[in-house]
């Protein structure tokens, strides 16, 4: 018999606290589909009582000096990184993630804490001059909502600043993340934080997370999740118009120029395609080549795809594991499903299921040919391993092909030219632009995106900007 684990706690004011809710939902391994945890979803009781704490704390938090939250973060710290092998592989369990790129993800999310302390050190929270003061103030008491594909990312994403902020926080993990989101919080809790600076209720968007977003007691909220939702987010917090930041989807455009070496290439865009078996918000989905470089550029495609390892993700060569659970697996295939019955060249992978895998939500790794870009494939955010191709006969029409989307998160860029790096980057609507690699070099650099990829830049010190109010004091 397989371990389910029940998780009817939330954490509220320093504790664990059982709801008393009777709701509840079953998270399967994605891998085998054995059932690991029943997860209680929160009450409005429990949102209550988180709100309250935050609020109540705040009065005293938000005055603590920069040193006590410099020791809090030190902490935190401290005992996330006597637990890194457990989060690494739970985070394989729960969601599929393959743990040769979780490791460096949880890595980066972890050392954050350390990284604050260093901005914070720098981080201009006053500035004098002859006839005024301005001040930086935390923002207050902060909502956060984030998804399934990175949870230990975006929840030290948004604890660290907070914290260098001297801001309280009520936090709404994705409910897929169930196993995860304890572990961390089993950290959290040995980590003396003052009570009521964090607040974890666990729930679905609907519930909890409209009760966040639309609460009197919330003065900013932070997303990260998917365009649709970050609307909906958006107009609900409007209504005591909250401080907001949004991190949404993408549909990022990696562009290749006729002056590189395809054979060096091409590994490297099959990279930003498919890393995190394509749940990545800042997934290189649309692949924009020269047409006279199209023929070989199929062909490395199909050999190099032939490489990718799909199968267990505990496995350290698996580049590629199943898809986190199965409404994203028939998701996906229906977009797979949809390119076919438009059109579209099936390059390999398809919507059949895969051979070799009775159980678990794999999607074989799928590349379309596109000769246009109307395909709801080209289009929309599909969040799985899907690629599709498109080709362009001047720079020019790159250009207006990687901009051709509603989306604006990330951008990668393959040429030898620094001087066309630079006007293609310049050129692209997008938060991110990436020259010549799959990923960026420096760990925390601002990431948002432009469009209806979000609003306002979370890493490093942009988090702080976020999480704070400018006051003008003038003498
Ligand atoms: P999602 O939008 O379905 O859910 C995100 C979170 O919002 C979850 O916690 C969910 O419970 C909650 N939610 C859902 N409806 C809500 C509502 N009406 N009010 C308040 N909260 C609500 O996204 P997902 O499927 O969990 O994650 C995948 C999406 O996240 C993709 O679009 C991906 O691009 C995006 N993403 C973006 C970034 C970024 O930094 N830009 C990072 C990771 C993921």
């Amino acid at each position: 018999m397989h371990f389910m684990k029940t998780i009817n706690k939330n954490y509220i004011n320093g504790k664990f606290v059982k709801t008393s809710s009777k709701k509840f939902i079953i998270l399967k391994n994605p891998t085998n589909e054995e059932n690991i945890a029943k997860l209680y979803l929160g009450t409005k009781n429990d949102i209550k009582n988180a709100l309250f704490a935050a609020k109540e704390t705040l009065a005293t938090f938000s005055k603590t000096s920069l040193k006590e939250r410099k020791e809090i973060l030190q902490n935190i710290y401290n005992e996330l990184i006597k637990k890194e092998n457990e989060l690494n592989k739970i985070a394989t369990i729960e969601y599929g993630a393959p743990i040769n790129t979780t490791k460096r993800r949880t890595k980066n999310a972890i050392n954050l804490f350390l990284e604050m302390q260093k901005i914070i050190d720098e981080y201009e929270y006053e500035k004098r001059d002859e006839f005024s003061l301005t001040l930086r103030e935390g923002v207050g008491v902060i909502g956060v909502i984030i998804p399934w594909n990175a949870t230990y990312a975006h929840l030290c994403g948004n604890i660290a600043p907070a914290i260098a902020m001297g801001c309280t926080l009520v936090i709404k993990p994705s409910e897929f993340n169930a196993l995860e989101t304890e572990l961390f919080l089993e950290c959290l809790d040995r980590a003396n934080i003052p009570k009521g600076v964090i607040n974890v209720v666990n729930g679905t968007g609907e519930t909890i997370g409209e009760m966040l977003t639309k609460s009197e007691e919330i003065d900013a909220i932070s997303f990260i999740g998917s365009s649709n939702t970050g609307k909906k987010i958006y107009k609900n917090a409007s209504k005591t118009i909250k401080r907001i930041v949004l991190e949404l989807g993408g549909k990022s455009p990696s562009i290749i120029l006729e002056d590189v070496s395809l054979e060096e290439v091409i590994p490297k865009v099959i990279d930003v395609a498919f890393s995190n078996s394509g749940q990545a918000c800042h997934a290189g989905s649309r692949l924009i080549v020269p047409k006279s470089k199209l023929q070989e550029v199929e062909k490395l495609l199909v050999e190099n795809i032939k490489k990718l390892k799909i199968g267990d993700p505990s496995d350290e060569s698996v580049k590629i594991g199943p898809m986190i659970n199965e409404k994203q697996y028939k998701n996906v295939q229906t977009y797979i499903q949809s390119g076919i019955d438009e059109g579209a060249k099936l390059l390999c992978g398809g919507a059949e299921k895969m051979e070799g895998f009775d159980r678990g939500y794999f999607v074989k790794p799928t590349i379309f040919v596109c000769e246009h870009q109307n395909y709801k494939i080209v289009k929309e955010e599909i969040f799985g391993p899907v690629l599709s191709v498109l080709s362009y006969e001047s720079e020019d029409e790159a250009v207006e092909i990687a901009n051709n989307t509603e989306f604006g998160l990330s951008a990668y860029i393959f040429t030898n030219d620094d001087k066309k790096a630079l006007h293609f980057a310049k050129n692209i609507k997008s938060g991110r632009v990436l020259i010549n690699r799959a990923s960026s070099p420096a760990p925390y650099p601002p990431f948002g995106g432009m469009k209806q990829s979000g609003i306002g830049r979370m890493g490093g010190k942009y988090s702080l900007d976020e999480f704070s109010e400018i006051k003008s004091i003038l003498f």
